[in-house]
């Protein structure tokens, strides 16, 4: 006689941490600066600017500055409020709050401002493995799949309701970071939050037109040369894709056109990491890492003083990009 199949349990219930330290942070401050890690992605602009709706709506006076180190990635034009998003290399001024987005620690800002002598009260929101939590307050979930669900969460506890340009921020960070709901870090919490921004107006297929399928031509030709010029190594477990100054010049591209380049790499069914390494032409390589399953990739990223998570993780190193091939890939073979 056949098995009954046991019924599969899971946690269905929203994580609901205490926010009302981080609520009233919010509800006083007079002068607000939002700041992400360097290189900033749709995760970190969508909830800076969902934060920032939020935070006019239970604060009304506050002046907030939103500044990061480096660009606004030309696919998030979209964005209700982008063109509040600043690029800056050191910001001005004195500030009540600091609200730091998805920084595995304080230096993954830039050092684009200084914690102690600009900033009274510093919040840390993140979800990375190992944040040192070096805020005054600390709302950091490694568990939860991105920034964006995180923002949900203040939503919540603050009582507003989600506007349509809002739960498109949020959207927009929680497909960036889960890889469209495919990686490990989605799950039901993130399908349940999905669906009230669904509800709260988002169209899914306008979205994936303005977000997914807008990429420039450098973009996509680039993608072309480095799959093109691809290395397997380790019986084609590991896949290396390697961008030089040269052909970045050549072809006319921008930091953003390899955005998402390095998960390529484990589109074939033996490659279980993706190595992606990119020459910035300032005598440092850009290194990010996917890994399948279990394998543990932020150990090589952690080893070579970066971070992120198990499946996706990044960090800078210091020479050749041959020298970074060689040494990364001697790091990688450890932990096959
Ligand atoms: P990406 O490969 O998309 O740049 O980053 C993947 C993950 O690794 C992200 O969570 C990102 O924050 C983290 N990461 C990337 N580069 C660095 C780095 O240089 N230092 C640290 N600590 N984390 C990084």
């Amino acid at each position: 006689m056949k098995k009954k199949e046991k019924p599969v349990t899971r946690n269905n219930k929203l994580s609901t941490p205490n926010l009302k330290p981080l609520l009233a942070v919010l509800k006083a401050g007079k002068t607000f600066c939002f700041t992400g890690h360097q290189g900033p992605d749709a995760d970190v602009i969508g909830s800076q600017l969902a934060l920032r709706s939020l935070v006019k709506w239970v604060n009304p006076q506050a002046k907030i500055s939103i500044c990061n180190a480096g660009p606004v990635p030309s696919q998030l034009m979209y964005l209700k409020g982008i063109e509040n998003v600043q690029n800056v290399t050191k910001v001005p001024g004195e500030f009540d709050v600091l609200v730091v987005f998805e920084c595995s620690g304080a230096d993954r800002t830039g050092n684009i401002i200084d914690f102690k002598r600009q900033v009274k009260t510093v919040v840390n929101l993140d979800h990375h493995l190992h944040n040192p939590n070096f805020g005054h307050i600390n709302f950091v979930e490694p568990s939860t799949s991105s920034t964006s669900e995180l923002v949900f969460k203040i939503f919540r506890a603050a009582k507003k309701p989600i506007n349509k340009d809002e739960a498109i921020s949020l959207y927009t960070g929680l497909v960036a970071d889960t890889g469209w709901f495919r990686y490990g870090n989605t799950n039901t919490q993130t399908h349940q939050i999905a669906s009230e921004l669904l509800s709260a107006g988002v169209d899914v297929a306008d979205l994936s037109e303005r977000f997914y399928l807008s990429r420039s031509e450098a973009a996509v030709r680039l993608l072309a040369y480095t799959l093109e010029q691809m290395k397997l190594y380790f019986d084609n477990r590991l896949a290396c894709l390697k961008v030089p100054i040269e052909i970045f010049k050549k072809l006319n591209a921008k930091g953003d056109d390899v955005e998402d380049i390095v998960n390529h790499g484990l589109l074939m069914e033996s490659v279980q990491v993706s190595l992606l390494l990119k020459e910035r032409g300032d005598g440092i390589v850009k290194v990010s890492l996917r890994s399948k399953g279990e394998l543990d990739i932020n150990l090589v990223a952690r080893a070579f003083g970066g971070g992120g998570h198990r499946n996706a993780s990044g960090c800078e190193f210091k020479g050749s990009l041959d020298e970074a091939e060689k040494q990364i890939v001697a790091e990688l073979e450890k932990i096959f």
